[in-house]
């Protein structure tokens, strides 16, 4: 099992640390780390937020850690050079086309959900959208009509092998959770999503125990904060998983809460190759401070463990650990305790 690191820039490092503490308090037997630089770090040692190197890890890891990169010192650069820019070439590089975003609720944190406490207790949904295709990747451009206004447009597109392998993940996904399958799409105005459609239901015949409904968007949309309970699995394209993960997030509390894995179609020897860190970026108002929630980057090695080397009962017994830790009110400025990121991470690894 071995697993590259890239804590990259500001909190990334801390929440990494305190991850990869917990990774080896598990004593996994054949557990191999190795650290490389991303981001703003990896541009002042190496003058490119992914170098070669980095990248050359990745590729002979089984999976990566990766933490967070970002730092407003970098914003002059030409955007080829930004931090971002080594995440963004992560995903691209390593075919990671499935972005997989657990959200659920922690009991005792429902009063800091944006919903009412009673329907935030039902969240427990895991989103799988589409991260290589879309509108995102189609060819773009500004133009003049004929009338001598200007015009912006964008190309959406999804071939039918993109819908298949995304619907397959989400599928497998559901098999191991609740069975129950929810596309959305807008089918009813585009043809791109009438072919996502189509292209499940049939993929939909090989997993005959899920089950499987259709939403348009603009209701998961409402549906989502009206009675998030309803739903297991949520699959859909890039664009529309970009703003329903965000919303979803926002409805269990933190963003320091949570996790994210990016899988491709590379198999390891006990599962699929992926790159897991926290949703949440590097936080430059808060690094060094030690009051970064470490929760987000402990739970994505969690979903390592779980996708990258079919750990399942290791992945449980950290998610419990983390769950307990919330539960007796071992809590981080951002949700209103005292906690440091050490201290929450300590209280992880006691109740581990
Ligand atoms: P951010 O997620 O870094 O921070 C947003 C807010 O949430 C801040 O107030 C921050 O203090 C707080 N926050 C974030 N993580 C937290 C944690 N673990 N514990 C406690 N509080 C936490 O988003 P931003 O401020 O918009 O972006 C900062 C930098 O991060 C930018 O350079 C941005 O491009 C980058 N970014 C990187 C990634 C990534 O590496 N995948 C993702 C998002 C943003």
């Amino acid at each position: 099992m071995k697993i590259a690191v890239f804590p990259g820039d500001g909190i990334g490092p801390e929440v990494t640390a305190e991850a990869v503490r917990v990774l080896e308090a598990l004593r996994l037997p054949g557990l191999t780390l190795f650290e490389g630089d991303v981001g703003a770090t990896a541009y002042r040692r190496h003058g490119h937020p992914l170098p070669e190197e980095t990248l050359i890890m990745a590729r002979e890891a089984d999976a990566v850690l990766f933490g967070a990169v970002g730092d407003p010192a970098c914003d002059h650069l030409e955007r080829a050079l930004r931090p971002e820019q080594a995440v963004l070439g992560l995903r691209a590089e390593l075919g990671l086309f499935a972005n997989l975003r657990p959200a659920t609720m922690f009991a005792g944190l429902e009063e800091h959900s944006a919903l009412r406490p009673e329907v935030a207790r039902q969240i427990d949904l895991l989103i799988v959208r589409e991260l290589n295709g879309d509108v995102y990747f189609g060819a773009k451009g500004q133009r003049v009509t004929e009338s001598g206004e200007r015009e912006g447009w964008d190309n959406m597109s999804y071939s039918e092998s993109e819908v298949r392998r995304i619907a397959h993940t989400a599928f497998r996904a559901a098999q191991g959770r609740g069975k129950k399958l929810t596309s959305v799409d807008k089918a009813n105005v585009l043809e791109t999503s009438q072919l996502w459609r189509d292209v499940v239901i049939e993929v939909a015949a090989d997993y005959p125990e899920v089950s499987l409904d259709h939403l348009y968007v603009d209701n998961a949309a409402m549906q989502l904060v009206r009675a998030p309970g309803q739903f297991d699995v949520i699959v859909t394209g890039n664009l529309f998983g970009d703003i329903l993960s965000d919303q979803a997030s926002m409805c269990v509390g933190s963003i320091g809460l949570l996790p994210s894995a990016s899988l491709g179609e590379r198999q390891t020897a006990h599962g699929t190759f992926g790159l897991y860190e926290p949703i949440h970026g590097s936080a430059p108002d808060i690094a060094g401070q030690g009051k970064a929630n470490p929760l987000a980057a402990i739970l994505s090695a969690a979903m390592m463990l779980r996708h990258s080397f079919g750990l399942e009962e290791a992945a449980a017994k950290v998610e419990a650990a983390v769950g307990a830790t919330v539960r007796d009110g071992v809590l981080g400025a951002d949700l209103g305790g005292t906690a440091s990121t050490k201290e929450i991470a300590d209280a992880v690894l006691a109740r581990l």
